[in-house]
């Protein structure tokens, strides 16, 4: 039974380097934002990711093509606070200025594929991730949790098993749920334009019309 609009609660957030935006980034964080019920889902661009190489855009490159894959979905918002703030992005950092802005009850969501999940014991203060918001896990069909480690303990110290679990608590689950992702990517997309190959219905049309104008990639 589809929530009414006063059970709606709760706010997402969905981190990525968006290099660019591609419909396997946008259809998972509508998704996820209908699945959970929340209020609204915020998609927040990484300025300078600790784990990997730099992006090739620059992050007014790709705030501008995020918003252009935004327009006319009112409940996904472009959050560009990683891209206002000096050094490195640590999600850490963006869940407590969330979290202050938003009040200690509201339940915040933070969505990450099964493969960030994997390596989340490398991100800075990992373990106090939790003490601000939920964590969501997409994972896709066929991917596995590690059999042991502290990536397994954390997951069993905080897993939850009910979507509501997560609507009436404002932090400190993880809740994993296997969604059929698209197999589009960021890297196949960059790749796909470097052999001069189409990527339309990839992505959005107005982000073709933008990679064109600004000859990226
Ligand atoms: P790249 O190929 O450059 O690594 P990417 O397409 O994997 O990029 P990112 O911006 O690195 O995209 O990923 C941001 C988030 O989106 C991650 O949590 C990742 O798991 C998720 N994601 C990436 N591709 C998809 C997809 N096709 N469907 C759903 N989620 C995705």
């Amino acid at each position: 039974m589809p929530l009414t609009s006063d059970q709606l609660c709760g706010v997402g957030l969905f981190g990525g380097t968006f290099d660019p935006v591609h419909i396997g980034h946008l259809r998972t964080a509508l998704e996820l934002k209908n699945l959970l019920a929340l209020a609204e889902m915020r998609l927040m661009p990484s300025a300078r990711p600790p784990h990997r190489v730099l992006p090739q855009a620059s992050p007014k490159q790709r705030m501008a093509m995020l918003k252009l894959g935004l327009a006319g979905e009112p409940g996904l918002v472009a959050d560009d606070r990683e891209l206002r703030r000096d050094g490195p992005s640590y999600t850490v950092d963006s869940l407590i200025e969330l979290r202050h802005e938003i009040g200690p009850e509201v339940p915040l969501c933070l969505c990450i594929g099964m493969d960030a999940l994997l390596t989340i014991n490398q991100w800075h203060r990992w373990r106090d991730l939790t003490d601000f918001a939920h964590i969501v896990v997409a994972a896709r069909p066929g991917w596995h949790l590690p059999e042991s480690g502290e990536v397994l303990n954390f997951v069993e110290d905080h897993r939850l098993h009910q979507t509501r679990e997560l609507q009436t608590t404002p932090a400190g689950g993880l809740l994993i749920r296997e969604m059929t992702l698209l197999p589009v990517s960021a890297t196949g997309i960059r790749q796909a334009l470097q052999r001069g190959e189409s990527i339309r219905y990839l992505v959005p049309d107005d982000i073709i019309d933008y990679i064109n104008q600004h000859q990226l990639y």
